[in-house]
């Protein structure tokens, strides 16, 4: 799935993490069964002594092989049972000492055989979870939320459209997007002015994509640009956190508030290249932004234009801003 390479780091990290703590606990409780019963450690040394001759006698090719390791295999079992029983009798579990790990399918490596194990999955989609609310800031944006009553139920006259019944349109747009979402679905352009709800629903649909485990970047223009722009004129470039290749990757990405950023000539290459490659390697975007569509062709030149127009559904945003009549 196309998380971007920093939850998969994160994402492995943890799985580390939880082996060794496994491994520490189960190390710590050896010591502990111990002090109460110092007869098990002879039966460890036992144990090993068993494991080795197995291997030495596979090696060694004996004539006797089989015989050979059916006797181990029996001792093996009698020594298992004298240590569950001497831990028993010092009060312990019986498998007191054995590693207990978080995901017994794969041992917390992530990985059964070349299969990507279930827990490395929910692991890597609550990361990005996290990830997405830490960026984004804000919380509860889901499509039951939207309030579509702050929409005037009338027509707007220039427009000549029932501004509610338009965004309700709108709405279900969107909804039907984030369910039916795959690596086909349309790019598309939330166009209108602030506080109409473009960032709401956007993250509405970036949390249930996300919810299908598909990989969602999702970042403000201006915090996207910024870092790129640092990691481009730093000396300390880390191929693995290179955010361009990152965003590329992304099965969904959606770039919030894009115009707001502080332009300069670098600032509208980038973008003219996030927009083009995403375009190339035909996976969606989701862009919102406050300028019209002449605003936009001033800003990033009509060649950016061209290449929205050309592939991007478009999404308008009408009515009154909806932080402002809250406040009211
Ligand atoms: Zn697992």
């Amino acid at each position: 799935m196309g998380y971007p390479k920093e939850i998969h780091k994160k994402a492995f990290d943890e799985l580390e993490a939880r082996r060794r703590r496994a491994n520490e606990t189960a190390q710590r409780h050896r010591q502990e069964v111990l002090q109460k019963a110092p007869e098990v450690a002879v039966i460890d040394r036992q144990l090993s002594a068993t494991a080795l001759s197995v291997a030495r006698a596979v090696l060694d090719e004996n004539e006797h092989i089989e015989e050979l390791i059916k006797g181990l295999r029996l001792k093996n079992l009698d020594l298992q049972k004298r240590r569950a029983a001497l831990l028993t009798q010092a009060g312990f579990p019986a498998d007191y000492t054995d590693i207990h790990y978080t995901c017994s399918r794969c041992q917390d490596r992530g990985y059964v055989g070349s299969r990507m194990c279930e827990c490395l999955h929910s692991l890597q989609r609550q990361l990005a979870h996290a990830a997405l609310c830490e960026q984004s800031a804000m919380t509860g944006c889901k499509f039951s939320t939207f309030q579509l009553q702050f929409y005037p139920d009338e027509i707007d006259s220039r427009l000549r459209v029932n501004l509610r019944r338009h965004m309700e349109e709108v709405l279900v747009y969107c909804q039907n997007y984030a369910s039916g979402f795959s690596l086909s679905s349309p790019s598309v352009l939330m166009q209108g002015k602030t506080g109409l709800g473009k960032t709401h629903l956007s993250l509405a649909i970036a949390s249930d994509v996300l919810e299908k485990g598909f990989g969602v970047i999702y970042m403000s223009a201006q915090n996207l640009l910024s870092k790129i722009e640092r990691e481009r004129f730093s000396r300390e470039q880390n191929g693995d956190f290179d955010t361009f290749s990152m965003i590329c990757d992304a099965d969904l990405l959606i770039l919030d508030d894009l115009g707001a950023e502080f332009s300069t000539q670098f600032t509208v290459s980038a973008i003219y290249n996030i927009i083009n490659s995403r375009i190339l390697s035909g996976k969606p975007t989701i862009i919102n932004t406050n300028l019209t569509l002449s605003e936009l062709k001033d800003r990033y030149t009509e060649r950016v234009i061209s290449r929205l127009m050309g592939t991007y559904d478009v999404l308008s945003f009408y009515g009154i801003d909806i932080r402002q009549l809250k406040r009211r």
